[in-house]
């Protein structure tokens, strides 16, 4: 097999080297005759930790879509997804080596009429820990729960089931050797979740400072999915009619997010950049995150760190491009730590050692 030659400063450590590609592996072994492929600046493969594939504004997609979706996010140099919930069997994906490798959750459990449309199993609060058990056993490791959402019965939101249910399904979902994360926009679901050992908050927006502090002691990870938070004032006029405590709900959450985002960075809390592409959002605009979690005033190492080399490790995955390493990276023409916005043009993209952008 052809050897394929890579220049230039390789990060997180920018340290200017000549990667050589031989059979999808990484090695710095000067390679004879390897044509160069590329020279710029070399990221770990990106990571979006909170993406849907299989999934759209009306439930499951067909694989077509699907795959379009995963090439999406794969020319945006996301190269391996934690897939935070599909309503769409997306197994098939693990057997294609030109799509991104993915962690899949399984589906979204909630509670009946208390998500969107044809997105979650919808179950009762005595369901809840068996259908987490089962869907731990169908997933790649991780389980998602919607941890809160509009209560029409209280016209605002409201934590899906009762603290002793979710600690009972985290329980549950952890004997089969799964991970466990939950959609949350509100406070009052937060302290029973992080009480009963819950590994990741997604959204996380109702996080106040002495519950930043426990997930810090605890270890438990924030996906804030900053360019999602952006259209809380979309939701809040769609509900302001009918449910007006709901809209004021959402307007201060809103007002709030920066101050509460960046209070968990402050706490030491592990943050990682998620696009939530397939919810509501586009796909293939992990580099929006990064940009949007920079913005809120985390530093540019930080926040490309939350979608390349933290989030890798924290996935179980080599987080730097060492010897041996799969070969997986993303290649760009200028340096994205001087200026993130470069990840939006990426000039190769690297996957399992073929360029396939
Ligand atoms: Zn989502």
């Amino acid at each position: 097999m052809n050897a394929l030659k890579f220049s230039g400063p390789v990060l997180p450590d920018g340290e200017a080297k000549d990667l050589y590609v031989v059979d999808g592996r990484v090695t710095y072994e000067p390679q004879p005759g390897a044509e160069t492929a590329a020279r710029g600046w070399i990221v770990p493969g990106l990571v979006d930790a909170h993406c849907h594939l299989g999934l759209d504004d009306d439930g499951a997609t067909p694989d077509a879509d699907t795959e379009a979706q995963a090439v999406e996010d794969r020319d945006g140099g996301a190269l391996l997804i934690r897939d935070a919930g599909s309503a769409a069997d997306t197994r098939w994906i693990h057997e294609r080596a030109d799509l991104p490798r993915l962690i899949r959750a399984g589906r979204h459990i909630g509670r009946t009429r208390r998500y969107i449309r044809n997105y979650a199993h919808e179950v009762e609060a005595e369901q809840l820990a068996e259908v987490t058990a089962r869907e731990a056993r169908a997933g790649d490791g991780w389980v998602k729960l919607v941890g809160d959402w509009i209560s029409r019965e209280a016209g605002d939101l409201a934590p899906s089931f009762p603290p002793e249910a979710f600690a009972a399904a985290i329980t549950a979902a952890h004997d089969q050797g799964a991970k466990v994360t939950a959609h949350c926009f509100g406070h009052a679901v937060l302290p029973g979740l992080i009480a009963a050992g819950i590994d990741c908050i997604e959204h996380g927006t109702g996080l106040t400072t002495d519950l930043v502090d426990a997930m810090a002691a605890r270890e438990v990870a924030l996906v804030p999915t900053v360019m999602q938070l952006d259209k809380f004032p979309e939701y809040a006029a769609a509900g302001a009619e009918r449910f007006p405590a709901y809209a004021a709900t959402m307007t201060d959450l809103h007002a709030r997010r920066r101050e509460t985002i960046m209070s968990a960075y402050e706490a030491g809390v592990a943050l990682f950049a998620g696009s939530d592409g397939g919810g509501i959002s586009r796909h293939g605009n992990l580099a929006g995150e990064v940009l949007a979690m920079a913005a809120l005033g985390m530093p540019a190492d930080y926040a490309l760190g939350a979608a390349s080399w933290s989030a890798r490790a924290w996935l179980g995955w080599n987080a730097t491009l060492d010897e041996g390493a799969p070969a997986d990276f993303v290649v760009y023409p200028t340096d994205p730590l001087a200026d993130l916005s470069v990840l939006r043009t990426p000039e190769r993209v690297v996957l399992r050692g073929l360029v396939v952008a």
